[in-house]
């Protein structure tokens, strides 16, 4: 059954009940991510996150690294503490705009 789209939503970040995030997002739950690593400067290192946007569980990326433009990332999603900076905003989705801040996706 499809998300409800609510771009008032907000959700604790939590990490997507599936490894790897491939399920689609009929299943998966708003607020759900998958860290994911890639090859930087020829190495294997923490990419970003899969994120199932907080307004409608689309998949949307978010990379924490590399040489594009990225969002700074302290904390940690098991812990429930992690920070993404600057905001999250789904411009070419369902328009949900927000902050995830301490573990949870807040709208602005
Ligand atoms: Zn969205």
């Amino acid at each position: 059954m499809p998300t409800e789209i609510d771009l008032k939503r907000t959700v604790r970040a939590v990490r997507n009940r599936i490894e790897g995030g491939l399920d689609g997002p009929d299943i998966s739950q708003p607020g759900e991510m998958t860290p994911y690593i890639q090859m930087i400067d020829g190495a294997l290192l923490p990419g970003g996150f899969t994120l199932f946007c907080p307004g409608c569980a689309e998949r949307v990326s978010l990379p924490t690294a590399g040489p594009g433009p990225h969002w700074a990332a302290t904390g940690d999603l098991d812990a429930g503490t992690l920070t993404l900076t600057p905001s999250i905003w789904h411009s070419n989705g369902c328009g949900w705009h927000g902050y995830l801040t301490n573990g949870v996706f807040s709208p602005v």
